[in-house]
């Protein structure tokens, strides 16, 4: 439920009709927008008088939300969330480039690459760490090692890192990393997800492979129902029939989400299409359809890449991209 507050209501009185709506065991989270206070209510509503809330002076209206995704619902918050992640901004009109190999590799690979997209205009740099992979005989990381490399890339090059985190157990390794990204295949690990709502950093939760917006927007909802907010969402292709491509890019799931939800939404072409020559006209579309960032595998030496070669830009295409999706972004906020 919504609550839509009077413009000017007194500090008292706001606090009064919060203080009321508490003892009825509800959680109120409070948007301050430019012209609007909206209070959302979290919890059982069915036995808040309706009627009588709307009667009250300082209330303007008084609004269901029927969806049960509550805290990430834009009805609640109508204004963009923007997630800052030091100077970098995500939402609300700031968009970002994210780029950097699948896997940190080496301290030549994960620097080199490092350096090569910030001289491309990426603001922030990803590489795993930790990766879940599909057979148990694949490389699937240098764990704590990797993360230390990723901080000499940050010190090198100034970009905020963006590393995955698969396991809770390892929450403390990840202290230092900027944003902990929540891999498509562990979307639905909601004891994860509660975890990664106690911190106070921002979050890159990307959607299953089969899932849909709604349950999405139910996995960001368990972030923030234990106090986070900073979430980033990311849509990275979803299974379907499709013989050619990885996954399928819903595109579609942009303009969506940002319908439904006010936090910021980016696109991974390079997981969505599994190939690299078609990272450029995916990732250009994603930036046409409103999409708040991108987030692309870039790679030195992609042939010998330890993990998604394939899908891996080369520096310079990635830089010759880069200057597209500048060109793209344009128009799109012209
Ligand atoms: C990745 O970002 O390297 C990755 C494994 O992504 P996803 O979880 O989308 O497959
Ligand atoms: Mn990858």
């Amino acid at each position: 439920m919504v609550v839509v507050l009077k413009r000017g209501v007194t500090e008292e009185k706001q606090e009064q009709l919060i203080h009321w709506l508490q003892n009825q065991g509800l959680q109120i989270h409070i948007s301050h927008g430019q012209n609007l206070t909206i209070l959302g209510l979290v919890g059982d509503t069915s036995r808040v008088d309706m009627d009588l809330v709307e009667s009250l002076e300082i209330v303007d209206s008084v609004k269901r939300v029927s969806e049960p995704f509550k805290c990430c619902n834009r009805k609640f918050h109508p204004e963009d969330t923007v997630v800052e992640i030091g100077d970098v901004r995500v939402g609300g009109g700031h968009f970002v480039q994210i780029a950097g190999p699948c896997s940190v590799e080496s301290e030549e690979q994960i620097v080199g690459v490092a350096k090569a997209v910030k001289a491309a205009g990426a603001d922030m740099l990803r590489g795993g760490a930790f990766k879940p992979r599909t057979s148990p005989y694949d490389f699937a990381g240098l764990k704590a090692a990797g993360l230390e490399l990723l901080k000499l890339a940050r010190q090198e090059t100034g970009l905020p890192i963006v590393t995955e985190l698969m396991n809770i157990m390892d929450l403390e390794l990840f202290a230092d990393v900027d944003v902990i990204q929540v891999g498509a295949r562990n979307m639905q690990n909601f004891d994860l997800l509660r975890e990664l709502g106690r911190l106070d950093k921002p979050i890159l939760l990307k959607r299953g492979l089969a899932n849909t917006l709604k349950e999405l927007l139910m996995s960001a909802e368990y972030i923030m129902a234990s106090g986070n907010e900073r979430i980033i969402l990311c849509e990275r292709g979803i299974r379907t029939f499709s013989d050619y491509t990885r996954n399928t890019l819903d595109l579609s799931a942009v303009p969506m989400l940002h319908e439904l939800s006010h936090l910021p939404v980016i696109v991974d072409p390079s997981h969505a299409t599994g190939m690299a020559r078609l990272v450029p006209p995916m990732a250009l579309a994603a930036v046409a359809g409103g999409a708040d960032g991108l987030i692309i595998e870039v790679h030195n030496d992609p042939i010998h890449a330890l993990c998604d070669g394939a899908q891996s830009l080369r520096p310079e295409e990635y830089a010759a991209l880069a200057e597209k999706i500048r060109a793209v972004r344009k128009v799109v906020t012209a």
